[in-house]
């Protein structure tokens, strides 16, 4: 191995200097030889000293062996081992997980630059915001600073490559004695997430473990790998809602200011092997150039070092578009920060691949047909890929990032302050977005300007007036624009013609309209601006009790979080009432849908806590009135593991509704009446729910791996008839969006989707807010505004007929009647087919009711404006 090595540094001396050299060079590898040995042995005799073991050592197994795996804590106990034995490296624990593991980064570089951490911290955070700093000053920052990035892996738990990768690279780098690597250290300070799911890395371990040897081996697992929203664990970092982005956003925004962020994924079997950036098209409109400029520049130098190591397979320019900001390193471009991306071809997790030649398929954007072409120079030839494989890939890929942010660290440096200051001066001075904190719903309007301050952003208050102020003129003012303005997707095409790149995910994030909040832009004058200062946790709503009132108090339903309140008083046994008109108490109006509390205690703590202004009433309201009953409310969880149920879930919990989990097996075998009065079915297909399989995309093999028995099957025949009896016996049914197709189909009700057969090429809307109009008197319109942003990505418009005498209708929410109205953010095809059709839709059914949701009426935790559609059907569900 050693002397192959210098033998080809033999042959490079051969090209370049002629015979003479390579005369001397042989002569050189002959005495020299045994001195290089030495050499090397000297190092691994330090190595040794050193104490430090390997992974594999350590682990007691071979890392990156087929079929063997090390789990989170297996990899968190290694990395605290490096730590005890090398002051190059330092892990921290950035929060407690979902399920209470310790999410934790490792902190590698240079001993002296450990030592110096909070200096090194203190120069990235300046140079992400260098107002008021002189160019000297700067320049005098790129001079001592370090590049500060970040490499995090395994955000989706079973790309499971990169977790088992870093337990290699981190001791090679804390071990190497070569000048090269300590060069790197000096440079940089990498900071390394093992895994940005923890939970679910355990979670998809164990299983992998359990059917090992089985026919089930590498098998998917019939669980979310995030307790809450699964895969779209990289769909939450703009919103935070879960406690992982949480977590590292605080690291990222408000720690590190990391310059340079690569999130290592895995893709399909039969593709290229990996992904390296550029990206593929569109582009996000508002991203400085230079972002691009140097991702592409590190992305081109991953595809170097592996062509140089024979690595075939690697591609760039595909699959992987920059359009949309939810994942995380991709919302840092609008942060100045150069976020890479790669995805590396999967085995099943430890178990390897056997993927022939035919197999090999493109087919998505960017590449077609599987065969060589400018941005696919080596296509890879199929054959077996193992995890040992993926590892490789990655080890290659990361080191040349290393290397990459070690020659350009003044670049990157400077290039950050400059993108900086380019989005300072885009804004303009003065100008600032106002939220005001008095409004519809205060306290979504809170949430919208701490939700913006967590994520770095400039946040100001002004406590006179009660508003938020969010500077235009500020470094992460791009990410601002883009957080609070309209979208409109980018059609670029790719050859002339009708067809555009379609997007890779949604196409609308407007916060303003998804949150239902009001945000207008305004320009202060200097005596005015003085009046802000930055926003504190204190500034959050406060509530109130007013009123002579002390057993009865009313509240209005607009807030999003009197639905907590309500919840809170039936588990204390509280009474609740809803006014069936509009009812005037304490110089306030309150329309119809307010809430009437009696019985209900420590209601000044739960005012405060719910950020609610009640009014105490003397005497019972002389209105007509609706009781909400207690309740028993479960959902649907499929074998299918779905993310908008585990969303759902998140929300209602967070809205404090008791809710139970019904599995399949409850469905088909019991009686639901005795045990549920509210039943949900989230946004899942009818072939999941009936037959407990996913119906193929268009072109896509029908084929899928068996389950364990256990985890099998759907609902059947039984359990549809189960189903219809609960609704005929009084029970109140939700489906939501696909899971609407259900019942449609299997209850005969007068509704039908006119778009359930649409082709993608007459209807698209792969996630855009779409105007709709709500009708505020139905209990399930309650407290919402008359018009509303709907987020829809399916194909989904009810057209309704009138209904048999004994069956009552209501059309919840209607699209406007001309399809240029329709279209709020995002992109819509084929808008026509909705006008005059209804989105949401209320019926009874025998003795109980249902209600259809039509579209995401709680997308991934972000649509406040629009969650009280569901938490109101589930209330009137309770209503007597
Ligand atoms: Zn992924």
């Amino acid at each position: 191995m050693i002397t192959r090595e210098i033998g080809l540094a033999v042959r490079l001396h051969k090209t370049t200097f002629g015979g003479h050299t390579m005369h001397f060079s042989l002569l050189f590898l002959r005495r020299f030889g045994v001195l290089a040995m030495l050499l090397i042995l000297g190092c691994s005799i330090i190595a040794a000293q050193s104490n430090l073991p390997t992974p594999s050592q350590f682990l007691g197994f071979e890392v990156g062996a087929d079929r063997q795996l090390a789990d989170y804590k297996q990899i968190v106990s290694y990395f605290s081992e490096l730590a005890k034995g090398s002051k190059k490296i330092e892990v921290e624990v950035l929060g407690p997980t979902t399920l209470g593991n310790d999410l934790v980064m490792a902190v590698i570089s240079s001993e002296e630059n450990l030592k110096n951490k909070s200096k090194y911290q203190d120069i990235a955070r300046k140079l992400a915001d260098p107002r008021g700093l002189s160019q000297q000053e700067i320049q005098a920052f790129v001079n001592q600073g370090k590049s500060i990035v970040l490499v995090s892996c395994n955000i989706h738990s079973t790309e499971i490559g990169s977790t088992q990768m870093v337990l290699e690279w981190a001791h090679s780098l804390v071990t190497a004695e070569d000048a090269e690597t300590k060069r790197r250290l000096e440079n940089v300070i990498l900071l390394i997430i093992p895994s940005l799911n923890p939970d679910g890395q355990l979670m998809e371990v164990e299983w992998y473990r359990k059917y090992v040897g089985t026919k089930y081996e590498g098998g998917r697992s019939p669980f979310l790998y995030h307790a809450y929203v699964g895969h779209d664990d990289n769909r939450d970092w703009y919103m935070l809602t879960q406690k992982e982005t949480k977590a590292v956003t605080k690291a990222v925004y408000h720690e590190w200011y990391p310059q340079v962020w690569l999130d290592e994924h895995q893709m399909g079997s039969t593709g290229p092997r990996i992904f390296t950036p550029p990206y593929a098209n569109p582009v996000a409109e508002n991203v400085h150039p230079l972002v691009w400029r140097m991702v592409d520049h590190i992305g081109t130098m991953m595809a170097w070092r592996l062509e140089e190591k024979k690595k075939s397979g690697v591609i760039y320019g595909a699959m992987y578009d920059t359009y949309w900001p939810g994942a995380s390193d991709q919302t840092g471009f609008w942060k100045n920060i150069v976020g890479l991306l790669t995805e590396v071809a999967s085995t099943r997790m430890g178990t390897p691949v056997e993927v022939s030649p035919i197999e090999l398929s493109g087919g998505t954007k960017g590449l077609v047909e599987y065969k060589q072409q400018s941005n696919f120079p080596n296509p890879w030839p199929g054959g077996i890929w193992r995890v040992r494989d993926i590892m490789d890939y990655e080890r290659i890929a990361s080191d040349a990032l290393l290397e990459a942010c070690t020659k350009h660290r003044e670049d990157i440096l400077s290039g950050v302050a400059t993108m900086a200051m380019d989005a300072v001066n885009l804004g303009s001075p003065g100008e600032y977005y106002r939220i005001a904190a008095e409004q519809r719903d205060p306290v979504s309007a809170a949430h919208l300007a701490f939700v913006m301050k967590d994520g770095g952003v400039e946040v100001l208050f002004a406590a006179s007036e009660k508003a938020y102020y969010i500077p235009t003129a500020q470094p992460y003012g791009r990410f601002v624009k883009e957080m609070l303005g309209l979208q409109r997707y980018p059609k670029v095409k790719l050859v002339a013609g009708p067809n555009i790149v379609q997007p890779y995910d949604m196409t609308a994030w407007s916060l303003p309209l998804m949150m239902g909040v009001n945000v207008e832009k305004v320009t202060l004058p200097k005596e005015k601006q003085s009046n802000l200062r930055e926003l504190k946790e204190s500034d959050w709503p406060q509530g109130s009790v007013t009123g002579a009132g002390t057993s009865r108090f009313i509240v209005s339903h607009e807030v999003n979080s009197v639905t907590k309140l309500i919840n809170n008083a039936l588990k204390q046994k509280g009474t609740v009432n809803l006014t069936g008109e509009t009812y005037r108490a304490g110089g306030k109006e309150f329309p119809r849908g307010s809430v009437v509390l009696e019985n209900v205690k420590d209601i000044d703590a739960l005012a405060k806590e719910y950020s609610l202004d009640l009014v105490g009433l003397n005497e019972k309201p002389n209105v007509k009135m609706e009781k909400v009953g207690e309740f028993r409310l479960g959902m649907y969880k499929p074998w299918v593991a779905s993310m908008d149920e585990g969303w759902t879930r998140w929300v209602l919990e967070q809205y404090e509704f008791p809710l139970k989990s019904i599995t399949t097996k409850d469905i088909k075998e019991r009686k639901l009446g005795s045990d549920y009065d509210v039943i949900i079915i989230p946004d899942v297909s009818k072939e999941v729910i009936v037959e407990g399989k996913r119906k193929p995309e268009e072109g896509e093999m029908k084929y899928f791996v068996d389950m364990p028995p256990e985890y099998s099957g759907g609902i059947g025949k039984d359990g549809v008839k189960n189903l219809k009896e609960f609704v005929e016996q009084g029970g109140t049914l939700i489906a939501m969006a696909s899971a609407c197709d259900f019942v449609i189909d299997e209850f005969n009700v007068p509704v039908m989707n006119v778009l359930s057969r649409a082709r993608s090429e007459e209807f698209n809307c792969p996630g855009s807010l779409l105007r709709m109009y709500i009708d505020a008197s139905h209990p399930v319109g309650y407290g919402m505004p008359p018009e509303v942003p709907g987020f829809v990505n399916q194909r989904i418009a009810f057209q309704t007929t009138p209904p048999a005498p004994e069956m009552k209708r209501w059309v919840l929410a209607w699209y406007p009647n001309e399809s240029e109205d329709i279209l709020m953010s995002g992109w819509i095809l084929g808008a026509e087919k909705l006008q005059r059709k209804a989105a949401a839709i209320a019926m009874t059914y025998s003795k109980g009711k249902i209600v259809l949701l039509g579209f995401r009426v709680q997308q991934r935790a972000q649509t406040e404006v629009t969650f009280k559609l569901l938490f109101n059907a589930i209330h009137w569900g309770a209503t007597k």
